[in-house]
């Protein structure tokens, strides 16, 4: 029961994620948490390292997409700034929020990976709709006081996995 909260990978950020390890499983496409998983949430410019890394992806034949719960002009912004189609006001964990972005890379469920900081929305939202998952950590400590609550039940949830993954 508790797998359907558990990543298939689990990095510190997302520039650990090993790339060529993804193209040999033959991924195709990524569908990219944008608050904490590709910028910190209080800010509002995508970084070099960010622009580097999504150019690595495309060396690889790795196609992105940003899916985000978020509706602020903030969130339209950085995917402009790094150009990559978004998806915003995903309502993630639904299903028909990855079902949206699928749409959008033209990719299909097994070929596609969601990265994301956050257990409840983009690893549960993930695995139920048959997509395989990337944890990253948050990359600050400014949450939104619902995912402030959420934190102290993703730390139990990852203690598990780590106990799983560790034998
Ligand atoms: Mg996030």
């Amino acid at each position: 029961m508790l797998k359907r909260f558990f990543p298939d990978h689990y990095y510190e950020t997302i520039y650990d994620i090993d790339l060529s390890h993804l193209k040999a499983g033959g991924v195709r496409g990524l569908i990219l948490d944008l608050d904490n998983t590709i910028v910190a949430r209080n800010s509002s410019t995508a970084t070099e390292d960010l622009k580097h890394w999504l150019a690595k992806l495309k060396e690889h034949d790795i196609k992105a997409c940003i899916l985000s719960n978020n509706w602020k002009q903030r969130v339209s912004s950085i995917a402009a700034q790094v150009e990559l189609p978004l998806v915003a006001r995903a309502a993630k964990p639904r299903k028909g929020a990855f079902k949206r972005a699928l749409d959008v890379l033209g990719t299909r469920k097994e070929e596609t990976v969601v990265v994301g900081d956050q257990i409840f929305t983009d690893v549960f939202g993930g695995n139920i709709t048959g997509l395989r998952t990337i944890l990253v950590m948050p990359m600050s400590n400014h949450d939104g006081i619902h995912t402030k609550f959420l934190r102290h039940l993703e730390r139990m949830i990852m203690k598990r996995w780590m106990r799983a993954h560790s034998s």
